[in-house]
Protein backbone atom coordinates (compact mmCIF):
# COMPACT_ATOMS: atom_id res chain seq x y z
CA UNK A 1 0.00 0.00 0.00
CA UNK A 2 2.94 2.16 0.91
CA UNK A 3 4.53 1.63 -2.32
CA UNK A 4 1.54 2.35 -3.92
CA UNK A 5 0.91 5.53 -2.86
CA UNK A 6 4.64 6.65 -3.34
CA UNK A 7 3.93 5.21 -7.19
CA UNK A 8 0.99 7.62 -7.03
CA UNK A 9 2.01 10.44 -5.44
CA UNK A 10 5.15 10.61 -8.14
CA UNK A 11 2.43 9.98 -10.80
CA UNK A 12 1.28 13.57 -9.48
CA UNK A 13 4.15 15.04 -9.80
CA UNK A 14 5.25 14.21 -13.16
CA UNK A 15 2.07 15.47 -14.41
CA UNK A 16 1.92 18.37 -12.20
CA UNK A 17 5.32 19.46 -13.03
CA UNK A 18 7.00 19.35 -9.35
CA UNK A 19 8.89 16.33 -10.15
CA UNK A 20 10.96 17.82 -13.57
CA UNK A 21 12.64 15.31 -16.29
CA UNK A 22 16.03 16.16 -16.51
CA UNK A 23 17.78 15.27 -20.04
CA UNK A 24 21.36 14.35 -19.40
CA UNK A 25 22.30 12.42 -22.34
CA UNK A 26 23.97 14.33 -25.31
CA UNK A 27 22.94 14.55 -28.57
CA UNK A 28 23.81 11.48 -30.36
CA UNK A 29 24.94 11.95 -34.09
CA UNK A 30 28.16 11.95 -36.47
CA UNK A 31 29.90 14.98 -34.40
CA UNK A 32 29.78 12.93 -31.06
CA UNK A 33 32.99 13.10 -29.70
CA UNK A 34 34.55 9.60 -29.33
CA UNK A 35 37.40 8.32 -27.10
CA UNK A 36 40.79 8.06 -28.69
CA UNK A 37 43.11 5.55 -27.88
CA UNK A 38 46.66 6.01 -28.29
CA UNK A 39 47.63 4.32 -31.53
CA UNK A 40 49.80 1.41 -30.03
CA UNK A 41 46.79 0.21 -27.60
CA UNK A 42 43.87 -0.76 -30.21
CA UNK A 43 41.40 0.14 -32.67
CA UNK A 44 39.53 3.38 -32.09
CA UNK A 45 35.50 3.00 -31.49
CA UNK A 46 34.11 4.16 -35.34
CA UNK A 47 32.52 7.81 -36.26
CA UNK A 48 28.54 7.40 -35.64
CA UNK A 49 26.88 7.35 -39.25
CA UNK A 50 23.01 7.89 -39.45
CA UNK A 51 21.94 6.13 -42.53
CA UNK A 52 18.59 6.75 -44.19
CA UNK A 53 16.71 3.72 -45.40
CA UNK A 54 13.77 5.97 -46.64
CA UNK A 55 11.93 9.71 -46.26
CA UNK A 56 8.53 9.90 -47.42
CA UNK A 57 10.15 8.99 -50.99
CA UNK A 58 10.32 6.23 -53.48
CA UNK A 59 12.30 3.45 -50.67
CA UNK A 60 9.38 4.41 -48.53
CA UNK A 61 6.44 6.31 -49.49
CA UNK A 62 4.74 6.84 -46.08
CA UNK A 63 7.47 6.58 -43.77
CA UNK A 64 10.91 7.51 -42.26
CA UNK A 65 13.36 5.54 -40.94
CA UNK A 66 17.16 5.47 -40.53
CA UNK A 67 19.96 2.73 -39.94
CA UNK A 68 22.81 2.96 -37.43
CA UNK A 69 26.44 2.41 -37.17
CA UNK A 70 27.75 3.10 -33.75
CA UNK A 71 30.16 1.83 -31.07
CA UNK A 72 28.34 0.30 -27.94
CA UNK A 73 30.93 3.41 -26.13
CA UNK A 74 29.51 6.19 -28.33
CA UNK A 75 28.57 9.23 -26.47
CA UNK A 76 26.46 9.53 -23.49
CA UNK A 77 26.93 5.70 -22.75
CA UNK A 78 26.72 3.15 -20.02
CA UNK A 79 29.55 0.55 -19.47
CA UNK A 80 28.74 -3.15 -17.93
CA UNK A 81 30.84 -4.50 -16.13
CA UNK A 82 32.03 -7.31 -18.79
CA UNK A 83 33.49 -4.26 -20.73
CA UNK A 84 36.63 -4.83 -18.52
CA UNK A 85 38.96 -7.84 -18.08
CA UNK A 86 38.60 -7.53 -14.31
CA UNK A 87 34.80 -8.12 -14.70
CA UNK A 88 34.50 -11.00 -17.66
CA UNK A 89 33.24 -13.82 -15.61
CA UNK A 90 29.95 -12.43 -14.79
CA UNK A 91 27.28 -13.77 -15.75
CA UNK A 92 24.86 -11.07 -14.56
CA UNK A 93 27.59 -8.60 -16.65
CA UNK A 94 26.16 -8.00 -20.01
CA UNK A 95 23.49 -5.44 -21.29
CA UNK A 96 21.11 -8.05 -21.67
CA UNK A 97 21.63 -9.81 -18.35
CA UNK A 98 22.17 -7.09 -15.89
CA UNK A 99 18.87 -6.78 -13.52
CA UNK A 100 16.97 -3.67 -14.97
CA UNK A 101 16.55 -2.79 -10.94
CA UNK A 102 19.77 -1.04 -11.56
CA UNK A 103 18.61 1.06 -14.33
CA UNK A 104 16.95 3.64 -11.54
CA UNK A 105 18.44 4.35 -8.41
CA UNK A 106 19.66 7.30 -6.38
CA UNK A 107 22.14 10.05 -7.50
CA UNK A 108 24.53 11.60 -5.45
CA UNK A 109 25.99 14.42 -7.60
CA UNK A 110 29.94 15.93 -6.39
CA UNK A 111 30.32 19.06 -7.62
CA UNK A 112 33.85 19.09 -9.30
CA UNK A 113 33.17 21.77 -11.67
CA UNK A 114 34.95 24.93 -10.01
CA UNK A 115 38.43 22.32 -9.68
CA UNK A 116 38.35 20.83 -13.16
CA UNK A 117 38.34 23.96 -14.36
CA UNK A 118 41.49 24.90 -12.71
CA UNK A 119 42.98 21.68 -13.48
CA UNK A 120 42.02 19.94 -16.17
CA UNK A 121 43.76 16.57 -14.84
CA UNK A 122 41.88 17.16 -11.29
CA UNK A 123 41.00 13.99 -9.84
CA UNK A 124 38.34 13.34 -7.15
CA UNK A 125 39.92 11.43 -4.13
CA UNK A 126 37.80 9.62 -1.44
CA UNK A 127 38.73 11.98 1.19
CA UNK A 128 36.91 14.14 -1.34
CA UNK A 129 34.24 11.86 -1.07
CA UNK A 130 34.00 11.69 2.30
CA UNK A 131 34.04 15.86 2.46
CA UNK A 132 31.16 15.75 0.06
CA UNK A 133 29.49 13.10 2.74
CA UNK A 134 30.22 15.53 5.73
CA UNK A 135 28.23 18.12 3.85
CA UNK A 136 25.67 16.54 2.30
CA UNK A 137 24.90 13.35 3.79
CA UNK A 138 26.26 9.86 3.52
CA UNK A 139 26.17 8.19 0.01
CA UNK A 140 23.85 4.81 0.66
CA UNK A 141 24.93 1.29 -1.21
CA UNK A 142 22.77 0.70 -4.06
CA UNK A 143 23.31 4.07 -5.10
CA UNK A 144 24.88 6.43 -8.48
CA UNK A 145 27.49 8.50 -7.50
CA UNK A 146 28.07 10.92 -10.29
CA UNK A 147 30.92 13.49 -10.34
CA UNK A 148 29.70 16.74 -12.10
CA UNK A 149 32.65 19.00 -14.19
CA UNK A 150 30.94 20.23 -16.19
CA UNK A 151 32.72 19.31 -19.19
CA UNK A 152 29.40 18.71 -20.66
CA UNK A 153 29.85 22.44 -22.24
CA UNK A 154 32.56 20.98 -24.50
CA UNK A 155 30.11 18.09 -25.53
CA UNK A 156 29.85 20.10 -29.40
CA UNK A 157 33.76 20.50 -29.88
CA UNK A 158 35.52 17.27 -29.47
CA UNK A 159 39.01 18.75 -28.92
CA UNK A 160 37.94 20.58 -26.18
CA UNK A 161 36.17 17.78 -24.99
CA UNK A 162 39.40 15.05 -24.94
CA UNK A 163 41.99 18.32 -24.17
CA UNK A 164 44.77 15.86 -25.65
CA UNK A 165 47.99 17.64 -25.98
CA UNK A 166 51.20 15.89 -26.69
CA UNK A 167 51.15 14.41 -23.10
CA UNK A 168 47.66 12.90 -23.59
CA UNK A 169 44.24 13.56 -22.94
CA UNK A 170 43.65 16.09 -19.89
CA UNK A 171 40.51 15.21 -18.33
CA UNK A 172 39.22 15.09 -14.72
CA UNK A 173 38.60 12.04 -12.85
CA UNK A 174 38.58 9.60 -10.17
CA UNK A 175 41.79 8.62 -8.11
CA UNK A 176 42.15 4.59 -7.10
CA UNK A 177 41.11 5.14 -3.46
CA UNK A 178 38.08 7.09 -4.46
CA UNK A 179 36.75 3.64 -6.40
CA UNK A 180 37.58 1.38 -3.87
CA UNK A 181 36.58 4.05 -1.12
CA UNK A 182 32.84 3.73 -3.09
CA UNK A 183 33.22 0.18 -3.36
CA UNK A 184 33.72 -0.73 0.40
CA UNK A 185 29.98 1.49 0.46
CA UNK A 186 28.43 -0.26 -1.99
CA UNK A 187 27.56 1.94 -4.75
CA UNK A 188 25.66 0.70 -8.06
CA UNK A 189 28.43 3.08 -9.94
CA UNK A 190 30.23 5.53 -10.97
CA UNK A 191 29.09 8.22 -13.53
CA UNK A 192 31.00 11.57 -15.19
CA UNK A 193 30.61 14.03 -17.69
CA UNK A 194 33.90 13.51 -19.51
CA UNK A 195 34.48 11.02 -22.74
CA UNK A 196 34.85 7.59 -19.87
CA UNK A 197 34.69 6.94 -16.67
CA UNK A 198 37.93 7.37 -16.42
CA UNK A 199 40.57 10.52 -16.02
CA UNK A 200 42.52 11.57 -19.52
CA UNK A 201 45.29 10.31 -17.97
CA UNK A 202 44.62 6.97 -16.56
CA UNK A 203 46.26 4.99 -18.56
CA UNK A 204 49.64 6.51 -16.74
CA UNK A 205 48.19 5.43 -13.31
CA UNK A 206 49.85 3.08 -10.77
CA UNK A 207 46.65 0.89 -11.03
CA UNK A 208 45.89 1.95 -14.68
CA UNK A 209 42.59 3.33 -15.59
CA UNK A 210 41.84 2.55 -12.05
CA UNK A 211 37.49 3.60 -12.25
CA UNK A 212 36.94 0.72 -15.26
CA UNK A 213 39.15 -2.03 -13.72
CA UNK A 214 38.04 -1.76 -9.66
CA UNK A 215 34.10 -0.92 -10.82
CA UNK A 216 33.90 -3.60 -13.11
CA UNK A 217 35.50 -6.21 -10.74
CA UNK A 218 33.19 -5.46 -8.40
CA UNK A 219 29.98 -6.04 -10.51
CA UNK A 220 29.42 -2.31 -10.91
CA UNK A 221 28.65 0.09 -13.57
CA UNK A 222 29.85 3.43 -15.37
CA UNK A 223 27.97 6.24 -16.86
CA UNK A 224 30.30 8.21 -19.44
CA UNK A 225 29.40 11.68 -21.13
CA UNK A 226 26.46 12.67 -19.14
CA UNK A 227 25.10 16.29 -19.56
CA UNK A 228 23.46 18.94 -16.90
CA UNK A 229 24.37 17.30 -13.78
CA UNK A 230 24.38 21.30 -12.80
CA UNK A 231 20.61 21.17 -12.89
CA UNK A 232 20.71 18.46 -10.29
CA UNK A 233 20.36 18.16 -6.24
CA UNK A 234 23.52 16.89 -4.47
CA UNK A 235 21.22 14.32 -3.23
CA UNK A 236 17.80 13.65 -3.69
CA UNK A 237 17.31 12.97 -7.61
CA UNK A 238 15.99 9.44 -8.85
CA UNK A 239 18.50 8.83 -11.87
CA UNK A 240 17.55 6.65 -14.85
CA UNK A 241 20.44 4.86 -16.65
CA UNK A 242 19.11 1.84 -19.07
CA UNK A 243 21.20 0.39 -21.82
CA UNK A 244 19.80 -1.28 -24.79
CA UNK A 245 18.77 -4.73 -24.50
CA UNK A 246 22.39 -5.41 -26.76
CA UNK A 247 22.97 -9.42 -26.33
CA UNK A 248 26.28 -10.01 -25.03
CA UNK A 249 26.43 -6.18 -24.81
CA UNK A 250 29.46 -4.37 -23.07
CA UNK A 251 27.74 -1.05 -22.72
CA UNK A 252 25.41 0.63 -24.73
CA UNK A 253 24.22 4.31 -25.76
CA UNK A 254 21.75 5.90 -23.25
CA UNK A 255 19.11 8.14 -22.47
CA UNK A 256 19.90 9.18 -19.09
CA UNK A 257 17.29 10.99 -17.42
CA UNK A 258 17.16 12.54 -13.74
CA UNK A 259 13.69 13.44 -11.66
CA UNK A 260 14.34 15.88 -9.64
CA UNK A 261 12.21 18.56 -7.66
CA UNK A 262 10.91 21.73 -9.29
CA UNK A 263 12.90 24.83 -8.16
MN1 LIG B 1 32.54 3.11 -22.02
Amino acid sequence: MTAQKTLSDLAVALLDGSVRVVDCAAPLGPNTPLLKLPPELAVDTPKIEIHEIARYNETGPWWAWNWLKLGEHSGTHFDAPQHWITGKDYPDGTTDTIDPQAFVAPANVIDCSREAAENNDFLLTADGVKAWEAEYGEIGEGEWVLMRTDWDQYNTDEDKFLNTDATGPHTPGVTADCVEYLMEKNVLGFGTQCIGTDAGMAATFDLPFPAHNLLHKNNRYGLASLTNLDKLPPKGAIFIANPLKIVRGTGSPVRALALVPAS
